[in-house]
Parts: C-alpha cells; sequence; structure tokens
C-alpha cells in the first residue's frame, strides 16, 4: 500500500513520548471498547476506535460512510485502504503525539503492515532511548461468550455508555441511567451479523497473533474475568512495553 500524504508530526512526538501506540486485539465483543476508554483515560491518551469513526462517518453521511456502511451491516470488513487512510488522518492529529491506544485496528496483517511502516516512516515515539514498540494486548473469551454480550449489548446513543440485558442492565428497562435517552442495538448486533463477524475475525483478525507473537509484542490477557483485573493486566503489559 502506499504511504498517505499527511503532514509530518515528527518533532512533536520526540522526546515527550509517554507511553507509545497501544494496540487491543479481540473478537467482536472481547470488551476492547470498554478496556480502550480505561486505558485512554489513565494515560491521558486519545481512544481510536476505527468502528466509531466509520459509524460516525455513517451518521454525517460522508463518502466513506457511504462506502462502509452496507458492508459493516453484513459483519464484513472495510477495505484496508479505506481504513488505513482514516487512521492516517487520526493519527496526524496533534492529540496522538504522547501516545494513542488503537481500538479495531489493525485487523487484517495488511494493516498490520502498513501500520508498522506508517509508525517507522512518521517517525512516530521516537525518544532519545529509540523508538517505543507497540505493546499489543490480546484479549481472549469463549465463543459462547461472545454470543452472550453481542446480543445483550444496548448503548446510550447519547453519552455512549454500553450496557448488557444479561448481564449489566440499566435501571430502568431500555433506558439509560445516565440521561434517560432510549437505549438502541447496534445494527450489526443481530444474530445473523455477529456469527458472520466473528467468523471474519477467526479468519482475518486472528493471524495477527502470530505476526504480533512473532515479534514478541503480544501480551494474552483472559477477557472473560473481572474488568478490573482485566485493566490492572493491561496496565502492566503496557508499563513493561519494551523499546526497539
Ligand atoms: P466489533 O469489533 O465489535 O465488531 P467495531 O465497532 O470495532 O465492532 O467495528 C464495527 C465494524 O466496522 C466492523 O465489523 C467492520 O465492518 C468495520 N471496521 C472497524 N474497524 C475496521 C478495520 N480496522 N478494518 C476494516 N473494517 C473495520
Amino acid at each position: 500500500m502506499e504511504a498517505q500524504a499527511i503532514p509530518l508530526f515528527a518533532a512533536s512526538h520526540s522526546g515527550t513520548t509517554t507511553v507509545g501506540p497501544v494496540i487491543l486485539l479481540g473478537a467482536p465483543g472481547a470488551g476492547k471498547g470498554t478496556q480502550a476508554k480505561r486505558i485512554a483515560e489513565y494515560y491521558g491518551i486519545p481512544q481510536i476506535s476505527t468502528g466509531d469513526i466509520l459509524r460516525e462517518n455513517i451518521r454525517l453521511g460522508t463518502e466513506l460512510g457511504k462506502a462502509a456502511s452496507s458492508l459493516m451491516e453484513r459483519g464484513e470488513l472495510v477495505s484496508d485502504d479505506l481504513v488505513c487512510q482514516m487512521v492516517a488522518r487520526r493519527v496526524a492529529a496533534p492529540d496522538c503525539a504522547l501516545g494513542m491506544i488503537l481500538d479495531g485496528f489493525p485487523r487484517t496483517v495488511n494493516q498490520a503492515e502498513w501500520l508498522d511502516k506508517h509508525l517507522a516512516e512518521y517517525h512516530f515515539f521516537e525518544t532519545e532511548r529509540g523508538r517505543k514498540r507497540p505493546v499489543v494486548v490480546q484479549l481472549v473469551v469463549e465463543y459462547n461468550q461472545l454470543l452472550r454480550r453481542l446480543t445483550g449489548r444496548r448503548t446510550c446513543p447519547a453519552c455512549g455508555r454500553i450496557y448488557n440485558v444479561f448481564t449489566t442492565p440499566p435501571n430502568a428497562d431500555g433506558v439509560c441511567d445516565v440521561d434517560g435517552v432510549t437505549l438502541v442495538t447496534r445494527k450489526d448486533d443481530r444474530e445473523e451479523v455477529i456469527a458472520e463477524r466473528l467468523k471474519n475475525y477467526e479468519a482475518q483478525t486472528l493471524p495477527l497473533v502470530s505476526y504480533y507473537s512473532g515479534q514478541k509484542l503480544l501480551t494474552v490477557v483472559d477477557g472473560a474475568g473481572d474488568p478490573d483485573e482485566i485493566t490492572a493486566e493491561a496496565f502492566k503489559a503496557i508499563e513493561h512495553g519494551d523499546r526497539l
């Protein structure tokens, strides 16, 4: 894939880097969004969720949104080219200078290779002691639990809070505890679409496990346990993240 013509932020990435890029890997429903928010808040770095950015583009009716919407509704992946361009634009923003957490990206080996090249080419996370390596955290959750999480998921369209009708229901049926807005089910959380997403995850995203473990960047975390313990494990992986 061609390198993207984006502004160079090398200078702002030098010297002041805190944590480098954190990549969250996991099936749909593994808890990437929940953990990404906690990590983002703790380290003061932005959460870059490609799914959220794509949904926002659909809401705004952009060209990207138009290209992505039917694919997403079917549970298929958006093309690597479109997603990489979108990520290139997002990570060029100054708020990514001290680190970033990537949630839902990369999702194919092609995207991972692009990301490696992009971070190197634009001198992301270079410090006087070398370049910070990405920290990759894989959240592992078994298939039936993923199904339960996804079919039960409800989201508040106003504040983004996520509930689950089986495990973490709102106080009053169908409305957000925070702002009383009616909760919605994501279009791709219908059962037949969920099966497609999980199938695509296995075929297209799971190969990233060997891609990153081959580079000794991968930490595997049991995503079925207590959310606070999962966060603690993720923090540990980030703190011990190595340098090139
Ligand atoms: P989930 O991981 O729970 O399926 P996301 O919100 O991360 O949900 O993504 C929703 C959809 O957006 C995906 O099914 C896919 O169609 C699209 N998408 C998100 N990230 C990527 C990506 N990196 N590459 C291709 N498509 C993506």
